[in-house]
């Protein structure tokens, strides 16, 4: 059994949800959003218990919240390993955020307190301290490259879409995993901007396809509707599920 705690489950516009970001247990911090240190103090967990931060893509509403919980893992660091997994270029694309945030202070400071390992996905079955996972490339958006993750935990695959389209990639995600947290950013009807991400339409496509997949939705949009959906689980942000 897993538990999920839930720190923000909305897209990028944040309205009514806080960004996506959840964790595993106390360990793994799946997208260090843009509020998930306060979040994470908010539901009773602490940076300094964190091992492992997963990170999908360089969005900003999945990763600008990266130097305030450096600071606070790195003020409970002690010497411990920090292991941070992400798309290639990873260490170097939260160093420049540092200094565009004037607290490459703090990295260094980060440097001396925690062991830092940063681990480029590859595609492979990897390990990063407690988690064995494989990214799955996902087609999103066409200047970054964005993964799903498989992540081996408590004896099941949690999988993760991160923000995507269906996609190859997503097929792999689902066909994998025992429970699927999915992406449902909803749709603009009418806008001329291209499909970035899914939408109601989408999800039930995956859902007749996998019947037998639980879905937990996120990265939800202020007008996005689940409820005809079976089957579905749509947490609020702060919730915790045990799957
Ligand atoms: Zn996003
Ligand atoms: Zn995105």
């Amino acid at each position: 059994m897993t538990e999920l705690t839930f720190l923000g489950t909305g897209n990028f516009e944040a309205q009514g949800r806080y960004w996506n970001s959840f964790v595993l247990d106390s360990t793994v911090l799946v997208e260090p959003s843009p509020t998930a240190m306060p979040h994470l103090r908010r539901c009773g967990l602490r940076a300094g218990d964190i091992e492992v931060v997963v990170i999908s893509h360089f969005h900003a509403d999945h990763v600008f919240g990266w130097p305030f919980f450096l600071l606070d893992a790195a003020l409970a660091g002690g010497g411990r390993t920090l292991h941070v997994v992400g798309p290639p270029g990873v260490a170097r694309y939260l160093e420049e955020m540092n200094e565009l945030g004037g607290i490459g202070n703090v990295g260094e400071f980060a440097l001396g307190e925690l062991d830092l390992r940063f681990m480029e996905v590859d595609g492979s079955w990897q390990d990063a301290g407690p988690l064995r996972f494989k990214a799955v490339e996902v087609v999103h958006v066409p200047h970054l490259r964005c993964f799903g993750y498989l992540m081996e935990w408590a004896g099941q695959v949690i999988g993760y879409s991160g923000d995507t389209t269906p996609c190859a990639g997503l097929t792999e995600l689902a066909s994998g995993s025992d429970v699927l947290v999915l992406e449902c950013n909803g749709s603009h009807p009418g806008s001329p901007l291209p499909v970035t991400h899914m939408d109601e339409a989408s999800v039930r496509v995956l859902r007749s396809q996998h019947r037998d997949l639980p879905l937990i939705l996120t990265h939800l949009g202020a007008d996005v509707d689940a409820s005809g959906i079976e089957g579905v689980i749509v947490p609020d942000d702060f919730d915790r599920l045990t799957v």
